[in-house]
């Protein structure tokens, strides 16, 4: 988004590829669309230590890196947790697992009969459609007498890149690791019609 505004952009990360959770030929490629637009990535920061300095003024963070280049702004995006700490969870009895997230069950029910915890803070997946899965979970066995639950859901997300990343499922490296046999089809975007066409009206 900066970058399309006009910003340099430069993205400093530490681990040895982007959106980790893909396999390595999506990340690679996703990273190939961003150095098109002009972004430029340092991986492995940590070992190569790509950032040498940050600074922080009234107006400015100032970030210098390794080959003497230097940013005027910085935006951490270092992970997020949930906001647990001043609920007093604890006086309720409702007991929180690792970062504060609520402990639940398949059900989504906590360790106290009667309350129950849904969406970001009981933890991973994060996503807005996970969040109102859960409640459509708890208010089906709620109030329609069902047993639902979050076992084996099949979780579909977006990354809203430009092209978008869709998936559903597992990724192919998890397949693997699982020990399934797999059989793998690619159809390069050129050769969908919908993208053809798409690309045809913004040139
Ligand atoms: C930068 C960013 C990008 C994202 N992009 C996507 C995306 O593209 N697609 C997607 O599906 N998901 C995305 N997500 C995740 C999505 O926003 C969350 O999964 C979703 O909002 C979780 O909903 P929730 O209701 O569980 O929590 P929230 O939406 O966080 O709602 C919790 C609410 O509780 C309030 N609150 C907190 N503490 C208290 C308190 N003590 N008392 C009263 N109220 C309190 C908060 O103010 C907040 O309004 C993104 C998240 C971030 C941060």
């Amino acid at each position: 988004m900066f970058r399309r505004f006009g910003s340099k952009v430069t993205i400093i990360h530490s681990g040895p590829q982007i959106v980790a959770r893909e396999d390595p030929e999506i990340a690679a490629e996703l990273q190939k669309i961003l150095e098109a637009e002009g972004i430029e990535f340092f991986l492995n920061a940590m070992q190569s230590r790509s950032c040498t300095e940050a600074a922080k003024s009234r107006l400015l963070s100032r970030v210098r890196m390794h080959n003497d280049d230097s940013g005027t702004h910085l935006l951490a995006a270092a992970g997020r947790r949930p906001n647990t700490d001043d609920l007093g969870l604890d006086k309720a009895g409702v007991e929180t697992g690792k970062n504060g997230y609520i402990k639940v069950n398949f059900r989504l029910e906590t360790s106290v009969p009667g309350i129950w915890a849904i969406g970001d803070v009981k933890g991973p997946p994060a996503f807005t459609h996970i969040s109102f899965n859960d409640f459509q979970i708890i208010d089906a066995n709620l109030t329609q007498g069902k047993n639902l639950t979050i076992e084996n859901r099949i979780v579909p997300y977006c990354l809203y890149t430009d092209p978008e990343l869709g998936c559903a499922g597992m990724t192919e490296k998890e397949a693997r690791a699982a020990g399934y046999k797999l059989k793998i089809g690619r159809i390069p975007m050129t050769d969908v019609a919908r993208a053809i066409e798409r690309m045809r009206r913004l040139e």
